[in-house]
């Protein structure tokens, strides 16, 4: 997750699990911002719940990550939109072990769900607290790993742009999730924030797994042609979309397309032109269709293109 607001993992999950599914449509209607007047206009008015499905994309597109038990609405729902819009699966997102759990068994349940678990840097000091402490952690993380509708570590990384957790900590807690992804044969989903020298050189030093993929992808052109020298995959969020993100537009610029994915990490980060309200895998079509003009390439291309590029880094999908 990169929440831009203040909350982080574990506040807003207890805000979701308080909230009820009310409050999705009081958020939205409190940060839409500028549209008034929605009710007229059917295309874009939030369904009930407070989604909007975008226009459907070609096949072969799906949300690299996500968070569904984040969302104030029920899977079978999201889901649904997701489909509609041509996002044919999703990887939910594990950040602490309840989560990873929730993840792993919502991927069981859901066909067109699949599941990264992990512990989050900005939560690894509160995890190592826990009784049995890092090394039960770990070892349920790595359990869960091997499971087979699990098919990333994630997320993980260093986050040292929020100080959680010591940064020492949040080193050692990346590195064992590093050996997890190796032993279980699974790609490795970073969560990198201000920490990409550190990102880099730890798996430098403790060789990457086969399949990395930088999450909410923050870097710079010249961060862009290191990962992609490295054969590591950058997953574009909504926040690509944004007027003042150019730099993260030359990044996708500069990486090659078939080291490109495209995610939400909803209910955060909902790309323009619903930037302010609640966000769902769906809204992973207006991202892609924003790094297809990036690219200049045609639509049905890029998608043809991410759909190649998640059965090389997350394994075939099931049939
Ligand atoms: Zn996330």
């Amino acid at each position: 997750m990169n929440d831009a607001g203040g909350s982080g993992g574990s506040s807003s999950r207890a805000s979701t699990a308080a909230g009820g599914s009310g409050g999705s449509s009081s958020r939205a209607s409190t940060a839409a911002g500028g549209s008034g007047g929605s009710s007229s206009r059917a295309s874009t008015a939030p369904r009930a719940g407070g989604s909007a499905t975008p226009p459907a994309l070609p096949a072969g597109a799906f949300d690299s990550h996500c968070h569904l038990d984040l969302i104030e609405r029920p899977v079978e729902a999201v889901v649904a939109d997701a489909l509609a819009a041509g996002l044919s699966r999703m990887i939910t997102v594990g950040c602490d072990l309840p989560s990873s759990r929730w993840a792993a068994a919502c991927a069981a349940e859901h066909e067109p769900v699949y599941a990264a678990v992990a512990i989050h840097p900005n939560e690894t000091a509160k995890a190592a607290a826990q009784p049995g402490g890092a090394g039960a952690v770990l070892a349920e993380i790595g359990s869960l790993a091997a499971q087979p509708q699990v098919r990333a570590v994630g997320e993980t990384g260093l986050d040292y742009y929020r100080d959680w957790a010591d940064p020492a900590v949040q080193r050692d807690w990346f590195r064992a999730h590093i050996a997890i992804a190796k032993a279980a044969g699974k790609a490795l989903m970073i969560h990198d924030r201000a920490a990409h020298e550190d990102v880099l050189r730890l798996l430098e030093a403790d060789g990457a797994p086969e399949q990395v993929v930088f999450h909410c992808f923050s870097g710079d052109e010249a961060m862009a042609k290191r990962c992609a020298d490295a054969g590591y995959v950058m997953s574009f969020a909504g926040n690509v979309t944004f007027a003042n993100a150019q730099q993260l537009r030359d990044a996708a610029a500069a990486a090659p397309a078939e080291l490109i994915l495209v995610e939400t990490d909803a209910p955060f980060l909902t790309p323009v032109p619903h930037r302010g309200k609640p966000n769902a895998p769906a809204m992973a079509a207006y991202t892609v269709r924003c790094i297809a003009e990036v690219k200049q390439l045609d639509v049905a291309e890029l998608c043809a293109v991410i759909a190649a590029t998640g059965e090389r880094v997350f394994g075939p999908w099931q049939a």
